[in-house]
């Protein structure tokens, strides 16, 4: 006969073990970070295996259009407008002599973009373009100009004028300069950097708003 304390504690122990069981079997509960290999595991949004994931670089470069058709015209236009600037800034400060690496990286961008951009039709009719047409990347000249007719052969379709290719340094001059990356100097701007002209944008030299009192 066992007293009504064990009874009590068993019962409590059974139901503890329970509830961790119940909690094991739910999938987020069953992720965590190996502290030996570094190693992540689990369900629910976490990777199941970060180290076979992708498989290979070109995994995922080809195949259908991924988002939906993006029927809000104006979104459209804006989106659009935005990846252009975004895409020929980007050409024009690729690299004058890219290695190997910097041509399939600019080459998977492009073909990225084609399943990702998110205006499907928009993507689609990218993706043919891209088989027509592949991407030039042996040089930012090269990468430039082909980019340039590309979104030329978008503006025929559309019925918008050809833009002349000789005006893209003109157009796209952001300023930026060619200081190389691992050079260039890290901002001060913590708060002992007195000289610091806080009511500017650093970068852009807009006029900040002030906050709080
Ligand atoms: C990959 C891609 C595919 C698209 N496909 C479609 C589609 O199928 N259907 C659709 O309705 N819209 C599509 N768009 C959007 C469309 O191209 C325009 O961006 C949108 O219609 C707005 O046009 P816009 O007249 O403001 O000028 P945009 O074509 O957006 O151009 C913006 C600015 O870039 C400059 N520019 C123009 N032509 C060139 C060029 N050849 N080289 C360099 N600079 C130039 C001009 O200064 C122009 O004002 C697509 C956009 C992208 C990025």
């Amino acid at each position: 006969m066992i007293s009504r304390f064990s009874r009590a504690f068993l019962v409590i122990t059974f139901a503890l073990f329970l509830l961790g069981s119940l909690m094991l079997l739910h999938p987020p509960s069953r992720t965590y970070l190996d502290p030996w290999t570094g190693d992540l595991f689990g369900e629910g949004g976490v990777e199941k295996d970060l180290h076979t994931f992708p498989a290979s670089a070109a995994e995922g470069m080809h195949g259908n259009v991924i988002m939906p058709k993006l029927g809000n015209a104006t979104a459209k236009a804006e989106l659009g407008r935005a990846t252009w600037k975004l895409l020929h800034t980007m050409t024009l400060r690729y690299p004058e002599e890219p290695t190997d690496d910097e041509r399939a990286a600019l080459n998977s961008y492009f073909h990225l973009l084609s399943r990702l951009y998110p205006c499907g039709e928009c993507a689609a009719e990218f993706q043919q373009l891209l088989q027509k047409y592949p991407p030039q990347t042996s040089s930012r000249r090269s990468a430039a100009t082909w980019l340039c007719a590309v979104h030329n052969k978008v503006n025929e379709r559309l019925g918008k004028p050809e833009f002349d290719c000789a005006n893209l340094d003109a157009t796209y001059d952001c300023g930026c300069g060619d200081e190389p990356v691992s050079t260039a100097k890290t901002p001060s701007n913590g708060p002992m950097d007195l000289e610091a002209d806080l009511s500017k944008d650093r970068v852009t030299g807009v006029g900040m708003i002030k906050g709080g009192r």
